[in-house]
């Protein structure tokens, strides 16, 4: 199947210049979505992953079935002050200004296996504060897999140590 056909691109969303990826027509699609999360799923085959991580938000869509399918556990990563117990946070630089992740502390065990799985790999700035998070709590992140990347944005220079896959690139 090609996922690619199935996401809507929006221009100048949330701001001009901008050609946003919508993967709301993918999700709503039941043979898609179910593709996209075998496809996923079978990327972490041998990985003997542990823990699926997914950034807020639409990590939640791609990481939670991911997680059920391979057995894992999933775990949420949230933009400040969302999480109810203990968390750790990571700062990281936007464009303009800084941006911050939180996850809760007992949420990985120190040896761990960790995936993170996220919609869309842009500059890359979300998965490495992600994965920063998870190492300072012990896990090791041996993958991170994404529906999208956007090569142009070259975010994979940022990530040069990791396991990166995409099952759609734009470049
Ligand atoms: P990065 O931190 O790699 O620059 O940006 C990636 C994050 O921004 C991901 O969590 C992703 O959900 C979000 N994002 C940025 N651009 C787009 C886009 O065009 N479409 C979607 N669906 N998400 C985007």
């Amino acid at each position: 199947m090609d996922l690619a056909k199935k996401i809507r691109e929006i221009q100048d969303f949330p701001k001009e210049g901008i050609n946003f990826k919508d993967i709301t027509t993918l999700l709503k699609d039941p043979q898609a979505f179910k593709y996209m999360i075998d496809q996923l799923s079978q990327q972490l085959e041998g990985l003997n992953v542990d823990i699926v991580v997914g950034p807020e938000s639409r990590g939640f869509l791609a990481g939670a079935p991911v997680a059920y399918k391979i057995g894992a556990g999933f775990v949420p990563v949230r933009k400040p002050g969302k999480l109810p117990a203990e968390t750790i946070r990571h700062e990281y630089q936007l464009e303009y200004g800084t941006d911050a992740l939180e996850i809760h502390r007992d949420a990985i065990q120190p040896g761990q296996k960790v995936a993170i799985l996220d919609d869309l790999l842009a500059t890359g700035g979300t998965v490495l504060a992600t994965a920063k998070l998870i190492e300072e709590l012990g896990g090791e992140v041996v993958s991170m897999n994404f529906l999208i990347e956007l090569a142009f944005l070259k975010g994979r220079d940022l990530l040069t140590n990791y396991n990166i896959k995409a099952l759609v690139t734009y470049d």
